[in-house]
């Protein structure tokens, strides 16, 4: 054994024991000899064998607190893809459960996958699944994941950005949510390094020699507190924490400013003994110095999804500089540090398992049921990214029971979290004694309540609504669950609306035996099942339309406007829709609300000039509606609270969307000649649709303009072609 080797040896040992007086150090031995055999004559990049690898792997795991089986599959986690042993081996030399761990964490082989992104794709998938079976299997992951990082500077760079890009994305997500703080917070700052070097050697270099200057002031802090603690007999433990480079780097570039200008570079930590101690010293803090008002926070009342449990304040220091004091309990702090590896507990067999009051086991359930939901790979990992790396928001029920959501659920995600019969049953909803939308985002802290009725049936719509995939499931299975003539009649006129919407008439549509060998290729037995799958929401109907248009080019819609254009004018409308949303620095002035978001009503479309109003949504900023427009007349007179003064900043020069309806004798040429007249006057087409029913033309043109007399200018031009009928701005869809 190399001498480094042994070093290492015996430390994996000695952790392991002290983790577990009873641990199989013989196996550990056993499965170390196994390793080093196979990876003899291996080395890597930076010329070590290649068996310290697995051991440093081995070694983060046994100090995280992971059972020997864990440890055992450490060593062995790169042998089945990098030696020519094979799992069935591994698991009758040290049994299934190893073999099990060392399976989840290798990667699929190329022969299994068609494309390097596939084969990237389905190993994910692998690894969130084997870790819903076993959280040991992603524990191994981030351990090899975190060696590697500590090693990486032997790639070369190309690799190391690949490399820390993905850690970046996947794993210090996933340590975040098992609340490993203490391998995320290193995968993060490493990931810095290698992404943004220049970067991180100047904040590391900046921020010892601020560390410096502020030693004196924070040990002075802490001084004070130590005798304050003493005198209401709270034994604590203090420390002046310095913050991490990736969690600066972050703040700096989310708030726009300079190292210098942030103060809280250290924070100030205190560990008691009891929860009660938490709340007197937090007292003592208070009295001591002024706490900035909104800053604080009480996790320990309201833990975080991660099980994260301390308080958090911000006063205003000696010096008159604010700084951060965080105070929790040495079992708090443990499970702050170690996430879910706290929760280990031993069992008497010998195995080992997470306690069940973690709170991690109904993420890791989330995870079994997102599998059976997703009809492919990527809907997988993108619904996973969704449940699982964003941020949460807390609601209440009416019952005072707290949920935990993803930000940007709504209301119905909550019904569906409730219950499956109380979401499908939902037929409105109410937040904070106030009747909102379905769609309305929820906050912290808001009191949710259901409305229902007996014989109510959820909508298919609402799998575009709802953000967790817990609730698009349910209303998913709700519709699979219905007849299959229902959903093959509601799947044909989805079809035909989407058609007719986009300007085509049905019968454009090949005959259902045409459309067989493409409905097999979409892995449905025949057309009328494809139906079937929208009908119930298994299929959408972008991807049939989308596959209709790959296998039938050549269809054409009767004004021959083909369905390349037809999606381009929709990817115009894309753009129009994000163009609509304007600050209130562009170009309209709301009374009394500054900074507010404006958007611009979708039915009206106002344009400069045009009388306009403003309309206080909920949570989603002001609308600005035409005076007359028709949806608003009734809710004016309900609602005045909601409606504001505003008008038109003549300062500023912007663009706007505009529709124009025209109507025409139906002739060669007609729809041409009209576009080419509005952009000869340099207005902007951003989409047009037309159509021709009994000799006449519609046509639909959205043009961009700069106010009003623009716009009843191009009318009139407009009115001038022969065979022009009529021509007008549409106000209400
Ligand atoms: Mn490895």
């Amino acid at each position: 054994m190399i001498d480094e080797a042994s070093t290492l040896f015996k430390e994996i040992l000695d952790t392991v024991y002290e983790n577990n007086k009873h641990a199989d150090l013989e196996l550990i031995e056993e499965v170390y000899r196994f390793a080093e055999d196979l990876h003899k004559g291996q080395f890597r990049k930076s010329g070590e064998p290649y068996i310290l690898h697995p051991m440093n792997v081995a070694l983060i795991l046994a100090k995280l607190g992971l059972d020997e089986r864990a440890v055992c599959a450490g060593f062995l986690h790169d042998v089945v893809e990098d030696t020519n042993c094979n799992q069935f081996g591994l698991a009758d030399h040290f049994g299934e459960d190893v073999a099990f761990l060392v399976n989840g964490v290798t990667k699929l082989s190329k022969l299994e996958c068609n494309s390097k992104e596939e084969r990237q794709l389905e190993s994910y998938r692998k690894m969130f699944l084997s870790m819903a079976e076993d959280v040991r299997v992603v524990m191994i992951k981030l351990a090899d994941r975190l060696h590697n990082m500590r090693t990486l500077r032997f790639q070369s760079p190309e690799k190391q950005r690949s490399i820390a890009q993905e850690t970046l994305e996947i794993y210090t997500p996933i340590a975040n949510r098992l609340g490993i703080s203490k391998v995320k917070w290193e995968l993060e700052d490493l990931c810095l390094r290698y992404l943004e070097p220049e970067q991180y050697f100047d904040l590391v270099e900046r921020i010892s020699m601020k560390r410096n200057e502020r030693e004196e002031y924070i040990q002075d802090i802490i001084r004070k507190l130590h005798t304050e603690l003493d005198k209401v007999g709270v034994k604590s433990e203090i420390s002046g924490r310095p913050k991490h480079f990736y969690s600066i780097y972050n703040k700096m570039k989310k708030q726009n400013k300079d190292l210098d200008e942030l103060y809280d570079l250290i924070a100030v930590r205190l560990l008691v003994n009891t929860v009660s101690d938490c709340y007197a010293a937090l007292g003592i803090v208070h009295t001591l110095w002024k706490p900035m008002p909104m800053r604080f926070k009480d996790y320990i009342a309201m833990p975080k999804a991660n099980m994260y449990q301390s308080l958090h304040t911000t006063v205003i220091g000696p010096l008159g500089e604010p700084f951060e004091i965080q105070i929790r309990t040495y079992e708090m702090h443990h499970t702050a540090e170690y996430g879910i590896a706290a929760h280990w507990i031993y069992k008497e067999s010998g195995g080992s398992e997470i306690s069940k009051d973690s709170s991690q086991l109904s993420w890791l359930n989330q995870l079994k049921e997102m599998q059976n939901e997703a009809t492919n790979t990527q809907d997988f990992i993108d619904s996973l990214k969704i449940d699982l790396f964003s941020d949460t928001v807390f609601v209440y029920s009416p019952a005072g029971e707290v949920y935990e959501l993803p930000v940007g659920s709504c209301p119905l995600d909550f019904a569906y979290k409730v219950h499956s019969g109380v979401g499908n049953s939902c037929i409105g909803a109410k937040v904070n004694k106030k009747i909102v939308t379905l769609d309305y985002q929820l906050k912290n802290g808001d009191l949710v309540e259901i409305l229902t009725a007996k014989n109510a049936k959820p909508s298919l719509d609402w799998v575009n609504i709802c953000k967790t995939s817990q609730a698009r499931n349910k209303i998913k299975s709700w519709f699979k669950k219905e007849g299959r003539e229902e959903n093959l009649q509601r799947g044909r006129d989805m079809l035909d609306a989407e058609l007719k919407k986009r300007g085509f008439d049905a019968t454009v549509l090949p005959k259902p035996e045409r459309l067989v060998d493409m409905s097999k290729r979409m892995g449905y037995s025949s057309w009328d099942d494809v139906c079937v799958g929208l009908g119930n929401a298994s299929l959408t109907v972008l991807q049939v339309f989308n596959k209709l248009k790959e296998e039938f080019p050549k269809a054409q819609k009767k004004e021959e406007v083909t369905v390349e254009s037809l999606l381009a004018s929709k990817a115009n409308k894309d753009i129009k829709k994000k163009s609509n949303v304007k600050s209130s620095s562009d170009g309209v002035i709301v009374e009394g609300l500054d900074g507010v978001p404006i958007r611009f009503a979708h039915c009206c479309k106002p344009l400069p000039g045009d009388a306009i109003v403003g309309y206080i949504t909920r949570g989603r900023g002001v609308t600005i509606h035409h005076r007359d427009c028709p949806n608003i007349q009734g809710s004016m007179e309900n609602e005045p609270d909601r409606y504001v003064i505003a008008y038109w900043d003549t300062s500023e020069a912007s663009v706007y969307q505009v529709e124009v309806f025209v109507i025409a004798i139906d002739r060669p040429k007609i729809t041409p000649e009209v576009m080419a007249l509005i952009n000869d006057s340099k207005v902007h087409i951003t989409a047009i649709t037309s159509r021709v029913k009994a000799g006449k033309t519609y046509m639909n043109i959205s043009i961009e303009v700069q106010n009003l007399d623009q716009v009843i200018l191009m009318i009139d031009k407009i009115k001038s072609i022969r065979d022009v009928l009529e021509v007008k701005r549409t106000i209400a869809d």
